[in-house]
Order: C-alpha cells, then sequence, then structure tokens
C-alpha cells in the first residue's frame, strides 16, 4: 500500500490522498487549492496521476478545498465511484454546481477585464459539469463497513466538523499478509461546538493522516455567546453593516444557532439579519433534515418546535437582484455571505461595497488562509483590489477567534490520546508549515509517537 500526498502537503487546501493498493486506486478526498494566485494556479497544473487511473474517490466531507476538485476528476475521464456519507452526498449536490458556477464567474470576469494570459480564460468545470459528475456519488452509512475493493474495507465515522464530516478508517492487509489500518482525520471538528454530535474516538490504527490546521494554537477558552454579543455590541454602536464572510456550510448554521440562542435570552437587539447566499437555505434545510446527525441540545429544542435553524427571524436573499438590494442598507444590521476566507463568492460585493467607509465592520468567523483577502484584511492592509477595483479600508476589521469548526492542538493531541494504542506512524497534512512543526514536536515529545510531515507529491510505502 502506498499513499501519495497530492494535496494539503505543507498547506492547508487541494486535500488529495492517493491509496494505491495493487491496481486499486483510492483518492480520499479530490480537493481545490484555494487561497492566493500561486495556489489558485495550483489546480490547473497536470496531476502526477491520470483521472481514469483512479478506481473510487472517497470523501471525508463536503468543504470544497476537501471536495472541488471532483467534477474536474470526472471531465478528465475519472469514472469510479464518489463514496460519502448520505448527508456528505446530499450537500455535494448543492456545493459542486455552485462552485462550477463560481468558476464559471471568475472566467467571465477575467475574460471581461482582460487580465487572463491565456485568452480566452476558461472555468477549470462548469456548472453543468458539476452536476453531470453527480452521478457517480454513492452512499457509505456512518458505521458501515463496506468492501471497496478485494482486501480493502472502508469504514466512516463521526468527525463533527461541518454535517455529515467523517474521518475514515481504511483496513488492508500489507505485503507480509498481516492486517493493517489508515485513518484518515479529514477535518476534526471539536467537542461541545452546537447542533452536530462530537467526533467519535480513534479505532485502533497503525497509521494516522492527521489534520494540523490549529496544531500551534489553542483556541480561547472564553464564553462564544458573550463573544459574540460583545463583537456584535462594539460594531452597531458605529451604526454601519456588520459583513461577516462565512463558509455557507457548517459556519452560517452555527452562526445562526448562537444569534437564536442570543435572540432567545434577549441579548440581542432585532436588527435585520441577512443570509446573502443562494446555497443557505437549500444548507439549512439539509441540516434540519439529517436529525440522526444532530446533538442532544438540538433534538430537545426541536421536539419542543423550536429549531434555531427555521426561525423567522434572519432572511435568506437567494436572487442576484435581492443581494444588490442590500446595498442600500443603512445598519445596524447583518450581512453573513460566502466565502469563508473572502476568496470568490457574494461577499466580494459586500466588502467591495463596505470597506471604505469607517461605520462597517467586517467580522471574520473562521480561519483565514495564507494569501487569501481575509488574511490580508486581517493582517492589516490598507488598500486592497476586489473584483478588479482598488478600495481603501476604513470599516473595522475583526475576528472572533473562537469560532471554529476546527479541533485545536489540544483537541488534536486529546483526540490522537483516545486511539487504544500508539500507531507505527503520524502524518501530519492539511496545515501550514508552522503549525505542522509545532503540533510534530508536541506529538513526539508527550505521546512518543513516530511523526512524519509529507511534502507535496510525496509518496509513502504502509
Ligand atoms: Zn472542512
Amino acid at each position: 500500500m502506498k499513499i501519495g500526498f497530492y494535496g494539503a502537503a505543507r498547506t492547508v487546501t487541494g486535500s488529495k490522498y492517493l491509496l494505491t493498493y495493487g491496481d486499486y486506486r483510492l483518492l480520499v478526498d479530490c480537493g481545490l487549492f484555494q487561497g492566493n494566485f500561486e495556489l489558485h494556479q495550483r489546480n490547473w497544473r497536470p496531476m502526477a496521476f491520470r483521472a481514469p487511473e483512479v478506481s473510487d474517490v472517497l470523501f471525508t466531507h463536503a468543504h470544497i478545498d476537501h471536495t472541488g476538485y471532483f467534477p474536474r476528476l470526472v471531465k478528465d475521464g475519472f469514472t469510479g465511484r464518489g463514496l460519502a456519507s448520505p448527508p456528505t452526498k446530499a450537500l455535494l449536490a448543492v456545493l459542486l454546481p455552485d462552485s462550477g458556477g463560481l468558476q464559471e464567474e471568475e472566467a467571465r470576469w477575467v475574460n471581461k477585464i482582460g487580465s487572463s494570459r491565456h485568452a480566452p480564460a476558461l472555468p477549470l468545470y462548469t456548472e453543468a459539469e458539476a452536476r453531470d459528475s453527480l452521478r457517480l456519488l454513492a452512499r457509505i452509512e456512518f458505521g458501515e463497513k463496506v468492501q471497496v475493493h478485494p482486501g480493502l474495507q472502508v469504514q466512516l465515522h463521526r468527525a463533527g466538523h461541518i454535517l455529515g464530516a467523517a474521518f475514515a478508517e481504511i483496513g488492508y492487509k500489507n505485503r507480509s499478509g498481516e492486517r493493517q489500518t489508515i485513518v484518515f482525520s479529514g477535518d476534526l471538528g471539536r467537542r461541545d461546538i452546537p447542533i452536530l454530535q462530537d467526533p467519535e474516538p480513534l479505532p485502533e490504527a497503525d497509521f494516522i493522516v492527521l489534520e494540523s490546521t490549529y496544531g500551534d494554537r489553542v483556541h480561547e477558552k472564553r464564553d462564544v455567546q458573550g463573544q459574540i454579543k460583545a463583537a456584535l455590541e462594539t460594531a452597531f454602536a458605529r451604526g454601519g453593516v456588520v459583513v461577516i464572510p462565512s463558509f455557507a456550510v457548517g459556519r452560517t448554521q452555527e452562526l445562526l444557532y448562537r444569534f437564536h440562542e442570543l435572540y432567545e435570552a434577549n441579548q440581542m437587539p432585532h436588527v435585520p439579519i441577512w443570509v446573502d447566499s443562494p446555497m443557505a437555505s437549500s444548507v439549512v434545510d439539509l441540516y434540519c433534515r439529517f436529525r440522526a446527525e444532530h446533538d442532544v441540545e438540538m433534538l430537545a429544542m426541536e421536539n419542543h418546535g423550536d429549531s434555531p435553524l427555521v426561525a423567522p427571524y434572519f432572511r435568506i436573499c437567494r436572487a442576484r437582484e435581492d443581494s444588490k438590494l442590500l446595498n442600500e442598507e443603512k445598519g445596524p444590521a447583518v450581512i453573513i455571505s460566502a466565502s469563508g476566507m473572502a476568496t470568490g463568492g457574494r461577499v466580494l460585493h459586500h466588502l467591495l461595497h463596505r470597506l471604505g467607509r469607517p461605520e462597517n465592520t467586517v467580522l471574520f468567523v473562521g480561519y483565514q488562509a495564507e494569501g487569501t483577502l481575509g488574511r490580508r484584511l486581517l493582517e492589516g492592509e490598507k488598500e486592497v483590489k476586489i473584483l478588479g477595483e482598488m478600495v481603501k479600508v476604513e470599516a473595522a476589521i475583526e475576528l472572533l477567534p473562537s469560532l471554529s469548526a476546527h479541533a485545536d492542538s489540544l483537541e488534536l493531541l486529546a483526540w490522537l490520546g483516545t486511539a487504544p494504542r500508539p500507531p507505527k506512524k503520524v502524518f501530519l497534512t492539511h496545515g501550514e508549515p508552522a503549525a505542522q512543526e509545532a503540533l510534530a514536536e508536541r506529538i513526539r515529545s508527550e505521546l512518543g509517537w513516530t511523526v512524519g510531515i509529507p511534502e507535496p507529491d510525496e509518496i509513502a510505502e504502509v
């Protein structure tokens, strides 16, 4: 068995790990690189393997940095199955076509302003191609052991990161006929975040491929609700509009849940809350539909007919015309819009419109990868280019650090500690180099385990 690390190696996006087992090839996650121009360009580089050679794809969860390359793989000749948990499969039917639409929009934009070195600029795939790729998706229930190939078994366990998120346990026989297990963490969530069940403990594993997004950080243990309240109060006092760039899947639902709690406790003024995302309503529906994924608090609320995700206190904006009308909104008001790192999507229009005014606030609620517009704003850039226009940054730029769907270094270590026995090796992926070095050091010194940090395109024999 070999693992090729073809994405999320020494970086946080583009997750793609190719398992080669005899003539069978299983690609674990099939993500887009996201972030700066260089990362963006990597999606266009020829890959180290050919799409028709991949037997199957296994998805850990629906986020585009783990799934967004799939339509391209299909376009390039992949004909196998795209295996996913039922909620992930349902989410992909929303997310992948949206991603195709964004690709087309971007290509149109680049052609309009004539900034492409290639004329005309092309989308990586279209919305129609993304829709077409959905026919290859197949479900794997949580906890079900599926023989995907003779001698190779896959089982998904809940990872508590977003709806449907799993870590994958893959069993196989090595050359000497011994049974071995590799676990791919996917993105590991956190205990006690609202709505979803907590991450499950690790099974026995010989190798663990572990994400390390927050490998060098510890989330503040301050009361999240209080922090949100304080951030909004400060922003509302300025009188302007609070723009929250947010992943449409996961983070937006958590925000709605938190706002609902504040409303119910009379801790928040009744200002308009706009969810400006054509996807948001479908994703909220899916979050409601998969009740088996809900934690006890969420189930208790729903049993009282009080789901925070269908409450009437927020408004969803679907049509582009309605989105434009939000420019008239005077404030105080909240606009939640994707993408979460301000790398694309409708939030760019809101930033373009709002950044130049000191009464407005941009509130980041998640990880901002290197090179993204989100990171640059947080680092204090005074002037940024958005959709081809230069805009001066006069709005307040804030960060809510405690709202994260990723485990921090302590939580990652605690999760590793649930393993019934030490693995032979841990491979760290999905992190920036500093976070990876720090986490590797802690795993070595605190657990005494062997750790490797694969370079892009590195292949490990396991
Ligand atoms: Zn994720």
